[in-house]
């Protein structure tokens, strides 16, 4: 039997204009997923308006304008195979929207495909964005140097634009030579899924290829178990259920488990997913799970479980690196907005302001500002004002992202970098 292939879920980031929408719709048009019966009308339609030939721009327009109408379509879920993987596109269309999709891991992107007009080539958005994704942990890129029918499929174009696309991710602190720079036409698909025969010159990979040659993702089933609590219920001749998402580690029936913040440990008699007993849980799996030895009244959403040799870390104080996205005025130390992370939210006081970095290339600004505003990036000391669990990015990444909000909005988004138990 064929091993299921991976998932990996990719971030499309780049520049507005500059072409994501087209590469995605091109991805998935030339893997065969834009569904059959779209296709057939389409060309029915096509052919009706005695267009000549069935080209991609009209299958991109119809998606289009069908939007526009609001017909949500089965495209929707933008998900492509490759020889290696599943790719689930993550789009950002805005930049507020890539981060909070980031951090609130309802798109945690493993790798971005940058997108860059070779004739415009590096703009204000390729900046932020490059330097989102490096703070957001994206490790892996891949570089589409757009729009090459522009440049008449030009070496020259293309070389200049990729050295200042080099230039940019090398300061923000990827390694240029390890990223692949591909010259494609989004629009007429070259070098996308099909090798182009119109830049001899170039005998680098295609995206498809380019992706295949991503390192999987990280495992969180290798992590320690870390389980949100959603909800606890009190069953009747049941006992107590915790009810969460596993987000790493496994959890076995017949095993120990700590709640923190409380501390309170119990033994896990059965677990459950979609009504039906399990034996062991996995990452991404939604569960309740029966434990003796804790009553409904110890543990509350926001707390986490984990087994108790490897303990979720309860934060004194936590260091982040955070982006301000909007603040009517600004941020000092004082100031106790409310932390999201996980399923806890806990309000938490800015003690120190520690540094304020450039958000397009991570240097530093300057050291122990006065105060952050809208669009700063910093690096800042947080503490909890009641126990919370939190964790480093670099260890857990779901329990290492955050929001911060405040009068009904999100302030900031940030990452743990480090953590005072
Ligand atoms: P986004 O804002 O980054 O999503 O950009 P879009 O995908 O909406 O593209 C912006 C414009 O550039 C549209 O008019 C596209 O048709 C055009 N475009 C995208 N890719 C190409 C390409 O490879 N060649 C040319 N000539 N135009 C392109």
């Amino acid at each position: 039997m064929a091993r299921e292939k991976e998932h990996i879920n990719v971030a499309m980031i780049g520049h507005v204009d500059h072409g994501k929408s087209t590469l995605i719709g091109r991805l998935l048009y030339d893997a065969g997923e834009i569904p059959e019966h779209l296709i057939e009308k389409y060309r029915k339609e096509a052919q009706e308006k005695g267009k000549a030939t069935f080209e991609f721009a009209w299958v991109m327009d119809k998606l289009k304008e069908e939007r526009e109408r609001g017909i949500t379509i089965d495209v929707a879920h933008r998900k492509f195979e490759t020889d290696k993987y599943i790719v689930t596109i993550v789009d950002c269309p805005g930049h507020r929207d890539f981060i909070k999709n980031m951090i609130t891991g309802a798109s945690q992107a493993d790798a971005a495909i940058l997108v860059v007009d070779v004739v415009d080539c590096v703009q204000a958005q390729t900046k932020e964005h490059v330097f989102l994704a490096r703070t957001l942990g994206i490790n892996q890129l891949i570089v589409a140097i757009n729009k090459m029918d522009r440049v008449n499929y030009d070496q020259k174009a293309f070389e200049k634009c990729k050295e200042a696309v080099a230039k940019l991710i090398k300061l923000v602190g990827y390694k240029p030579e390890e990223v692949p720079f591909i010259p494609v036409s989004a629009y007429y698909g070259d070098n996308v899924f099909k090798k182009s025969d119109k830049m001899p010159w170039y005998n680098g990979p295609t995206i498809r290829e380019a992706l295949d040659l991503l390192k999987p993702p990280e495992k969180l089933i290798d992590k320690p178990l870390r389980i949100p609590i959603q909800d606890v219920y009190s069953i009747s001749g049941v006992g107590t259920v915790p009810v969460g998402r596993v987000e790493s580690g496994v959890l076995r029936v017949g095993d120990k488990v700590i709640f923190e913040p409380p501390g309170v440990v119990g033994e896990v008699k059965s677990i459950e997913m979609h009504h039906e007993p399990i034996k062991e849980a996995y990452p991404g799996d939604n569960i309740g799970f029966n434990v003796r030895g804790v009553s409904k009244n110890d543990i509350r959403r926001g707390d986490v479980a984990g087994h108790p040799d490897n303990p979720p870390t309860v934060a004194r104080d936590f260091t982040a690196q955070i982006v301000v996205l909007q603040h009517p005025t600004a941020i000092t130390v004082g100031y106790t907005p409310v932390v999201h992370a996980h399923t806890a939210q806990v309000a938490c006081r800015f003690v120190e302001l520690q540094k304020k970095i450039d958000p397009r290339t991570g240097a530093v600004k300057e050291e122990n500002p006065q105060f952050l505003k809208t669009g700063d990036a910093a690096v800042v000391k947080l503490e909890p004002t009641r126990p919370m669990v939190i964790e480093r990015v670099k260890d857990i990444p779901p329990l290492g992202r955050f929001a911060v909000r405040d009068m009904g909005m999100t302030v900031a988004a940030g990452m743990v970098l480090d953590v005072t138990p």
